[in-house]
């Protein structure tokens, strides 16, 4: 214990400076904070063309010139003050915020970290006024201001930011790294706001310059690149006339060109770039099984609602909102997103593939292209197979294991029919039942009521396309784009996972009661689990009990599966084992579906199951009727298309 520490420190209020700095501390973080709160207020100010100058990566200056409507002489040296804004006088006023700023701080905080000047001039004033500071504001009034030359506007020099804060400055990365973060600030700030024109230039050399009065549409393809023309689908909601309804409008990628990351994901609530784990949910729900677990959708997002709709002010930078209901955001964005996906053929084709890689497109940082030395083009092409031979191989490697199950065919068609509603669960079948009543069935031995609606089924199937099995494991079949490939154990399991999901939201699966029951060993910990369990194998149409100190008895299993040959002590074991994974909350809908998809990848067709021709006409029809039935559930493609012009190019025609 030294003796300093004994004695009670006292306290002191620090200087307008230090404490200044340390505010700015929040809004300040790079250059390109800088870029942000400046260019925002230049939209606010109703600016027209904004032109942003850069050196070092905005290290060692950022300049903002706008024509915006300016700033009177009398209030040039408040506008630098802290918590000083024309934006807002009282309270009531942040219930309805349609500025971009309204906080009075980033000027003040700015002018604290660096050697700053602000020269502006309005319509009525027949010159522009200048005031420069060192860093501090302190006794600033209208004797600092001096005469300056220059059209309506302002313009904001910052220069040698956090000079006088070293700590701070040591937090900057290297010139391309904060070059580049400007220019994504500006290029997101220009999504944003497609009427304006915007400027970047770094050390002379002109980086973005969108034109003035654009739609959304095209101001996303100048930003984003044009090479994502035709990779984009229209995502619309209206529901402006309900009080609580909220305007989106939003591009969304194909599967193919989803993501590692998020940084093709551009939010934007009433023109003011967010983060929002509520939108970012919902359309990950809505892209949930056509890109791969992990992967993140291309979108650009603009929703609008009523300033009352959603709190701004609870993010010193804004870039987090607060909605009053987020139900409401969360299902607009889900649905119009589903609906554009829903409407589209999203079957890949192969002159946008790579081997592997069909769903892996699309790598790629920045959001521009040609930002700094390190910078690569946003969504550059991917080199794709030029032979055959590499073709293959890429099926090759998304090729399900290959295991030998009989088919049957009729699970997928009943399964299918289920989700058109026209057959209940359970009903008009005198062997089945649902979870409540009870018929004895020995497994594995299809009854003869059953083998009647199967040839009924086959009888009813009329061939009357080509169809082709290659190597029992893909379907080969023509539409009028070309050829069409079809992975057929991906689309079998993604058939029956949507025909499963739509069953077991109208009711739980319909189950088989077992002749003897079929008992599992199981470890202390899964039967502990058993009860946790419970409500999830209900819903699935599994009734499983313990049975003695280490084994669980399988007393009733669903038909479906039943049907497809699955046995319950396999299906069981797999089941305990993905349950003991950390994030499996059985109470979840995601929960749910990771079974849901389980059990569908067991019941379909395999890789190397040979299908007769009715089967493959079958599972072609069904390819139409589903919804998703581009994707399995885990996101790999079912199908690819070779269209004719591609065949053209291979066979050097074109
Ligand atoms: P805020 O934007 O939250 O009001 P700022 O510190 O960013 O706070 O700006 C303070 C005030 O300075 C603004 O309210 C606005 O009146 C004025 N101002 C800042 N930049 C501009 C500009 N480019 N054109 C016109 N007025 C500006
Ligand atoms: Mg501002």
């Amino acid at each position: 214990m030294t003796a300093l520490s004994t004695q009670t420190p006292r306290i002191r209020a620090l200087s307008p400076l230090v404490a200044s700095q340390i505010a700015a501390g929040e809004v300040v973080e790079r250059p390109a904070s800088v870029v942000k709160e400046l260019v925002e207020n230049s939209i606010d100010a109703g600016a027209t063309r904004i032109v942003v100058e850069l050196e070092q990566g905005g290290i060692e200056l950022v300049r903002v010139t706008d024509d915006g409507g300016g700033i009177v002489r009398e209030d040039l040296a408040l506008a630098v003050m802290p918590h000083a804004t024309s934006k807002i006088t009282g309270t009531e006023d942040l219930d309805r915020i349609a500025t971009l700023g309204f906080r009075g701080e980033a000027l003040a905080s700015i002018t604290s970290v660096s050697r700053f000047s602000i020269r502006s001039r309005t319509a009525t004033s027949d010159a522009a006024w200048q005031l420069d500071t060192d860093g501090v504001v302190e006794g600033l009034g209208e004797h600092s201001l001096r005469p300056a030359s220059g059209p309506v506007g302002t313009s904001i020099t910052v220069r040698n930011l956090f000079f006088n804060t070293p700590a701070r400055r040591k937090f900057l990365r290297t010139v391309a790294t904060e070059q580049s973060r400007c220019v994504d600030t500006l290029a997101e700030l220009a999504l944003a706001h497609p009427t304006v024109s915007f400027v970047c230039k770094c050390e002379g050399r002109t980086l973005l310059d969108t034109p003035m009065g654009q739609s959304p549409h095209d101001r996303a393809l100048e930003v984003l690149g044009k090479e994502l023309k035709g990779q984009l689908l229209t995502a619309n909601a209206d529901q402006f006339d309900d009080p609580r309804g909220i305007a989106l409008w939003g591009l969304i990628g194909l599967p193919s060109i989803a993501r590692a990351t998020r940084g093709a994901q551009h939010v934007f609530i009433n023109g003011r770039a967010v983060r929002d784990k509520t939108v970012q949910h919902a359309l990950a729900e809505a892209y949930r099984g056509i890109i791969e677990p992990g992967r993140h959708a291309t979108a650009l997002l603009m929703l609008e609602m009523s300033p009352q709709a959603v709190d701004v002010n609870v993010h010193p930078t804004k870039a987090e909102v607060r909605f009053r209901d987020s139900g409401v955001v969360h299902s607009t964005v889900y649905h119009a997103c589903k609906r554009a996906l829903a409407a589209a053929d999203l079957t890949p084709t192969y002159g946008s593939m790579r081997p592997g890689a069909l769903f892996r497109a699309g790598e790629g940082r920045a959001i521009l292209p040609s930002v700094g030395p390190a910078a690569q083009p946003a969504y550059a092409p991917t080199s794709h197979p030029t032979s055959p031979a590499a073709f293959i191989e890429y099926f090759k490697r998304i090729a399900p294991s290959n295991t030998q199950t009989p088919i049957s065919y009729q699970a997928i068609r009943e399964a299918v029919e289920g989700t058109q509603g026209a057959a209940g669960p359970g009903d008009m079948r005198p062997e089945s039942v649902g979870n409540d009543g009870a018929a004895s069935v020995a497994p594995g031995e299809p009854s003869l009521a059953r083998r009647a609606l199967n040839d009924e089924i086959l009888l009813d199937a009329s061939p009357a396309q080509r169809i082709l099995q290659v190597h029992n494991s893909f379907v080969v079949t023509q539409d009028e784009q070309g050829v069409l490939i079809v992975d057929q154990h991906a689309l079998h399991e993604r058939v029956m996972f949507e025909a499963l999901l739509a069953r077991v939201g109208e009711s739980d699966l319909e189950s088989q009661r077992l002749l003897t029951p079929v008992v599992v060993d199981a470890s202390p910990a899964q039967l502990a689990k058993l009860d946790e369990l419970a409500p999830l194998l209900k819903r699935i149409g599994v009734e499983a009990e313990p049975f003695g100190p280490s084994r669980v008895a399988v007393q009733a299993f669903p038909t479906f599966l039943f049907d497809r040959g699955v046995d319950p002590a396999e299906f069981l074991t797999d089941l305990f084992e993905k349950s003991s994974a950390g994030d499996f909350m059985p109470g979840s809908e995601d929960a749910l579906r990771d079974v849901l998809d389980m059990m569908s990848c067991k019941a379909a067709v395999k890789a190397g199951d040979r299908m007769n021709e009715t089967e493959l006409t079958e599972l072609l029809k069904l390819r139409e009727a589903v919804e998703r039935s581009s994707n399995c559930p885990h996101g790999r493609p079912t199908t690819v298309r070779l269209t004719i012009r591609e065949l053209e190019r291979l066979f050097g025609r074109s």
